[in-house]
């Protein structure tokens, strides 16, 4: 069985900090997220929108954030477990153990819960189940790597157009189609989208993939039974994402709705069990990146103590060592 001193379960920014934080205990760390790129939220629905809200940051873009989240912990080696579930929360002599989808078992020090809204699910793209082929994604972590591609975007809210406006400079062709002709977007999203070149295509479905191993065209059908073919070596589907605690909800932890009850301490019902970000409830919860920057460090600290009563709780200043 793997062993680690803190599990940390969500690689959203809260997640990412803990780790930094669990490092610079000293302690050995994993992170597990369900996604299979570290980011959570920010990954998922706004990599390439401002964050203005950090402390230290007056303007960040999402996938900035990211990156440099991850560059922090880099220099104590964080365990990566992506595109895995946490599933099963156990003890054994007295420590917590998880089982992790795919029958990985990982006992630990400690757990720190980051799951933000609960496991993430892309929703999927319909044609996409009858096509076996690759190309077709959800997210881009490398817009670059889709330089002199034809990209097709599905979907008309915020992340379906974020995508056209980072990838219309790079691709060959970037087209958007929407199966309406009103967007949950923002307008000046839109506005700014429409300015470049990319084609939008409203009111129109992808009927069919074309291609064997990878995609290589696709049919659209436009309401009324008009149908076109065009080139396609990427699809971008960006039909937004459905969230739910999921397993966490089965392993004994005092929830509110949707969320972990925690103490000032950020600790759950459960031993050895932390919580941190958007997951967690208190009175006066406030579900923001900054917030969660705070809840990391200290559900990390006391987590450093629930593993070596002897050890301080606070860790010392980082700047001490530079
Ligand atoms: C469009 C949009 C714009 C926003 N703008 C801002 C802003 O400007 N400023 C701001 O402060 N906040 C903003 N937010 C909110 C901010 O993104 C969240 O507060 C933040 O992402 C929460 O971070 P987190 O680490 O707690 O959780 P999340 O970012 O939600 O990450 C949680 C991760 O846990 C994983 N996970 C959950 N359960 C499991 C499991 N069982 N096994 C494995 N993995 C699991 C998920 O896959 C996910 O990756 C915005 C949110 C949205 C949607």
């Amino acid at each position: 069985m793997r062993e680690v001193d803190v599990a940390v379960i969500g690689a959203g920014p809260a997640g990412l900090f803990a780790a930094y934080y669990a490092g610079f205990r000293g302690l050995s760390v994993a992170v597990i997220d369900a996604l299979p790129e570290p980011g959570g939220q920010v990954t998922a629905m706004y990599p390439e929108k401002l964050i203005l809200d950090v402390a230290g940051f007056p303007a960040v873009k999402g996938r900035e954030l990211v990156a440099n989240l991850v560059a922090q912990a880099a220099p104590f080696h964080p365990d990566y477990l992506l595109g895995v579930r946490a599933e099963k929360l156990s003890y054994l002599d007295g420590r917590p153990v998880l089982g992790l989808a795919g029958g990985e078992q990982l006992r630990c020090g400690a757990v720190v819960v980051t799951g933000g809204l609960g496991s993430f699910t892309p929703r999927p793209l319909p044609v996409a189940d009858s096509f076996t082929g690759g190309g077709i994604v959800y997210f881009v972590p490398q817009p670059t790597e889709l330089t002199d591609r034809h990209v097709l975007i599905v979907g008309g809210g915020d992340s379906a157009f974020d995508w056209a406006a980072t990838l219309a400079p790079l691709a060959r062709s970037v087209t958007l189609v929407h199966r309406r002709d009103r967007f949950r977007a923002h307008a000046a999203t839109v506005e700014r989208v429409r300015a470049l070149p990319v084609r939008v295509v409203v009111n129109a479905e992808v009927s069919r993939l074309y291609g064997e191993d990878h995609v290589t065209g696709a049919e659209l059908t436009v309401r009324g039974g008009v149908a076109e073919t065009l080139p396609v070596d990427t699809v971008v589907a960006a039909l937004g994402f459905t969230a739910d605690l999921g397993p966490l909800a089965e392993w004994g932890l005092t929830l509110d709705r949707r969320h972990i009850v925690v103490d000032s301490a950020m600790a759950t019902n459960l031993p050895r069990v932390f919580a941190a970000g958007d997951i967690t409830e208190y009175p006066g919860k406030v579900r923001l990146i900054a917030t969660g920057f705070g809840e990391a460090a200290t559900a990390v600290n006391n987590a450093a103590v629930a593993i070596d009563p002897t050890a301080h709780l606070f860790p010392g200043h980082s700047s001490d060592g530079t």
